[in-house]
């Protein structure tokens, strides 16, 4: 989709049929909890349409499941309902269109899928096919074995005839990206306090007065939850499964060896722009490892188990790449995936208190971008826009 298509669905879906809540705030004082991609990208949206906006994080910026996640900006990777994939679709060209603001590090080379295993590989394609059905255009093709080949010369795609092409995925460095978006919030005039720890919502007649923190009470009109992991237990919801961890690792810079997201069996690859190879481990933890990481570490408790899950992973990717033998991985982390019960995004207003408002979903590196725009619009202008009802945490009532 191009930029005018986008902005011209934008208006379709956004503008007519929007609903207005009434009375809309002159320069509004906001709040927002969690300084993960998510927090950081409304916070800037927030301060760039002229609101008066803190942020506040309870450790520090990318701390949470931003600073070690894979950094996939997915197009096409089934999502369900169609809505939710129209948003997916839609956050590829609101990133097209940050970047004319930010040197941000993405590469737009697309992505490859396949599986080894013949169900799941049978169940990603009818998966595809399901996506095609869909009233607007997904670019995602099927393409032979020797296609997929010339593409990606160092990659190995065993038996396989078939491979899944998704045209317009990418990859981006997201620490490097919540710098560049936190620097520019503060020269706009945001103020960003961390550490600083959310406790406890003030509330008078039933709409929010201020809020407690571990630095002292912060007055504010809204207070915008974008705390991944933590939501529930900060605002006494029930709207999440337990977070499954996984591995990252990143390598030393190499010189080329991978253009596009490799959606490989067991583990994922990219390469940024600075030649860094990032690798992520597909599936978690075994179930029964739950307890021992009860306190939710982003970091191994020694270096020996860091270099038995980087062997394991390692061995995993040379599986089906050439090149990996010389890298060298300089950082491994643990990410906790914060997942809404049903997968699908927790994005609105928490009815209970006028005043608060909630964003969290998985997908938040891929959504972030057209999220922050959204959320940022609904708040100033006090209105609801109908791209956002099926997302309302209302569902969980
Ligand atoms: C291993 C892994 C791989 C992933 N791969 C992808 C991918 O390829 N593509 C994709 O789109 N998504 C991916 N995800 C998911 C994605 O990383 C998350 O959806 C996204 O980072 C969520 O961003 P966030 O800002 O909502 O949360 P976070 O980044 O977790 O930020 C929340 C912040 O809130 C702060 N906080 C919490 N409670 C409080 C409090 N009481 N007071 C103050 N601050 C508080 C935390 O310190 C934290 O910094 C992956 C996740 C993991 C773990």
């Amino acid at each position: 989709m191009d930029r005018r298509t986008f902005t011209k669905l934008m208006g379709l879906l956004t503008l007519p049929s929007s609903r207005s809540f009434g009375e809309i705030l002159k320069s509004p004082k906001i709040v927002v909890i969690g300084a993960g991609i998510i927090g950081t990208m409304i916070a800037y949206e927030l301060v760039k349409k002229g609101a008066d906006v803190k942020i506040i994080d309870k450790e520090f910026p990318a701390s949470g499941a931003s600073g070690h996640s894979f950094s996939w900006i997915n197009a096409t990777y089934p999502k369900k309902p169609y809505e939710y994939n129209l948003l997916s679709q839609l956050g590829i060209d609101a990133y097209k269109s940050l970047e004319t603001e930010f040197n941000f590090d993405i590469r737009w080379n697309g992505s490859l899928e396949w599986f080894e295993n013949d169900s799941q590989q049978e169940e990603l394609f009818s998966e595809i096919n399901a996506i095609r059905e869909y009233p607007t255009y997904t670019p995602v093709e099927i393409i032979s074995f020797s296609q997929a080949q010339r593409m990606e010369p160092n990659t190995n795609f065993g038996d396989r005839k078939q491979i899944v092409h998704s045209l317009s995925d990418g990859a981006i460095d997201t620490i490097h990206a919540i710098q560049l978006i936190q620097g520019e919030f503060e020269r706009l005039g945001g103020e960003s306090i961390f550490p600083c720890e959310f406790l406890k919502l003030n509330q008078q007649n039933g709409k929010l007065k201020s809020i407690d923190t571990n630095q002292g009470v912060i007055e504010t009109d809204y207070a915008i939850f974008a705390c991944g992991i933590e939501t529930d237990k900060n605002l006494g919801l029930n709207t999440l499964s337990t977070p499954t961890p996984g591995i990252i690792l990143r390598s030393k810079p190499v010189e080329s060896l991978f253009n596009k997201i490799i959606v490989g069996p067991g583990v994922h690859i990219h390469q940024q722009k600075n030649g860094a190879i990032i690798l992520g481990e597909q599936d978690g933890a075994p179930l029964n490892h739950f307890d021992r990481l009860k306190k939710r570490p982003n970091k191994f408790p020694s270096k020996e188990f860091e270099e038995l899950h980087t062997e394991r992973i390692m061995a995993t990717a040379k599986n089906f790449t050439n090149g990996l033998e010389s890298i060298e991985i300089e950082e491994v982390s643990i990410g906790w995936r914060p997942l809404p019960k049903d997968r699908i995004p927790i994005i609105g207003r928490i009815k209970k208190v006028d005043g608060i408002y909630v964003s969290m979903m998985h997908s938040g590196i891929s959504l972030a971008a057209i999220v922050s725009k959204l959320v940022s619009e609904e708040l100033l202008e006090n209105k609801s826009i109908p791209i956002l009802d099926n997302f309302r945490p209302s569902r969980f009532a």
